[in-house]
């Protein structure tokens, strides 16, 4: 290790920054985060720094850098693109023992600024010893992403938490345990969607010994079409928190490999016409996994809300009092159109769209045919492979223009992505001819022709 990394208090403490431009601009806004007292001496000042002046949020002096300067300073950084100069404020700075910083110049610092990940109070420093900053970054932006949000507030939270917590367990294990539950548990997800009051109740509640705290929770989450990139931050996290995941066909591979490693899982089915479990034995299962204290994740394909029946899973739920949180996922529609090149809606060719389903009852659809055979819109089927001769067939006899194009996409998203493009009239045919592999969506509408043009994943 090159450098030790430590957190150094500023609040109130003189620091001196050297250069007046954009660099030492953002160097000055980072020290003013942490509430230093920061004096700018430049020949000359950007417009951020004179405004920060101007606002009487730092001193500014205008002259050239003397020795003087870095009197009584705690903190010196050096910003300019003089070398000769950086390399005499290093030099002073060793000398009188004050920690120096000259940007890009790692031989002339005595410590070197991280990429930070704030969280506050939680924050993260990342150093790659000035060897290779950007790597450093591309690391912060990985972090960012991961880490919720609100752990700040959590940190906050636990803080105002850590004297009782400490007073009630004497032991350290004791007190580790009961953090460790708090921030894996409900207490942290209050937290993570802004319900603090709550969370602060609950916190209290476990700590008095009178919370229910066997209760667990379900998240229902919308694992998207299939890519796994498509996930939500929110759908990864809860995914990699829960204790067992109730998954079903439609979930891909790519997106089930995300989910914690030692996590049970357990296929509820959904195959067409062929429920492994039926929906009341999962609905009830979700209740009894909860009420056992466990974690559940629910991860269905796509949207839960969009032909999920996910309002039928939380509907029983909330009837057992069980709490619960819902992730939207990527639909179908919206995944396999764009990685087909077909905008949804076009301001020349299509002003809606319509989501439906084509599932079949008794051999047909109960749609509002009238409704749906018109141009300028994009209608959507869901379920419709099936149904596709008998959708071909009632959009027509509606007053649907045979020559309407369509596009039929297999697997949308995933590595086995397929699109066939027909028209109406030719759509039975093709379902006829071709062999299509489920799940398939089928697009009908006249930006449909637009694939020819805008097509980028599959072309
Ligand atoms: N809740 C899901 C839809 C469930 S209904 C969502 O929001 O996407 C199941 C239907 O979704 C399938 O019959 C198929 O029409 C469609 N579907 C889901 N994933 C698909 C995919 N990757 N490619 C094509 N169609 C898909």
């Amino acid at each position: 290790m090159n450098y030790l990394p430590i957190f150094i208090e500023l609040t109130q403490k003189p620091c001196l920054v050297v250069g007046g431009g954009d660099i030492a601009y953002r160097k000055i806004t980072l020290l003013l985060k942490a509430n230093a007292q920061v004096v700018c001496v430049s020949r000359a000042f950007c417009d951020g720094i004179t405004k920060l002046a101007e606002d009487k949020k730092i001193t500014v002096i205008q002259k050239d850098f003397e020795a003087s300067d870095i009197d009584a300073q705690v903190l010196v950084i050096s910003a300019t693109d003089d070398t000769a100069l950086n390399a005499q404020v290093s030099r002073m700075a060793k000398a009188a023992n004050i920690p120096v910083n000259v940007v890009d110049s790692p031989d002339l610092c005595s410590f070197i600024v991280p990429s930070i990940v704030d969280r506050s109070p939680i924050v993260i420093a990342i150093s790659s010893a000035g060897k290779a900053p950007v790597l450093a970054r591309l690391i912060r932006a990985k972090l960012e992403s991961t880490l919720p949000n609100a752990y700040g507030k959590l940190a906050q939270l636990a803080g105002d938490f850590r004297a009782q917590v400490k007073a009630k367990f004497s032991h350290i294990e004791d007190r580790r345990y009961f953090w460790e539950k708090a921030f894996s548990g409900v207490v942290a997800e209050k937290v993570f969607v802004g319900k603090i009051a709550e969370a602060k109740a609950d916190l209290q509640a476990q700590l008095d010994g009178s919370s229910n705290s066997e209760m667990g929770e379900v998240y229902l989450v919308g694992g998207g079409p299939g890519d796994a990139d498509l996930l939500t931050f929110k759908a990864l996290r809860l995914m990699q928190q829960a204790d067992i995941v109730l998954y079903d066909r439609l979930v891909s591979p790519e997106v089930m490999e995300l989910v914690r490693r030692d996590a049970e899982l357990i296929y509820v089915g959904k195959e067409r016409d062929n429920h492994s479990v039926p929906q009341d034995g999962i609905n009830q299962l979700l209740v009894d996994l909860a009420k056992q204290g466990r974690r559940v994740c629910r991860l269905k394909g796509g949207d839960p809300f969009i032909f999920g029946r996910g309002g039928e899973e939380i509907e029983t739920l909330a009837e057992n009092g069980i709490p619960f949180q819902v992730v939207p996922g990527i639909t179908a529609a919206s995944g396999c159109s764009t990685y087909s090149g077909i905008p949804l809606t076009h301001r020349d060719y299509s002003q809606s769209c319509r989501f439906v389903t084509g599932h079949l009852k008794d051999g047909s659809m109960n749609l509002p045919w009238q409704e749906l055979a018109v141009e300028q819109q994009t209608i959507v089927f869901y379920m419709a492979l099936k149904g596709a001769q008998h959708l071909s067939e009632q959009l027509i006899a509606h007053g649907m223009r045979g020559n309407m194009p369509v596009a039929l996409v297999e697997k949308g998203t995933t590595p086995e992505h397929k699109v066939h493009t027909t028209l109406l009239a030719e759509l039975p045919n093709l379902v006829a001819n071709e062999t299509i592999h489920a799940p398939t969506l089928i697009i009908v509408g006249e930006v449909v022709k637009l694939r020819e043009k805008l097509n980028w994943f599959d072309a």
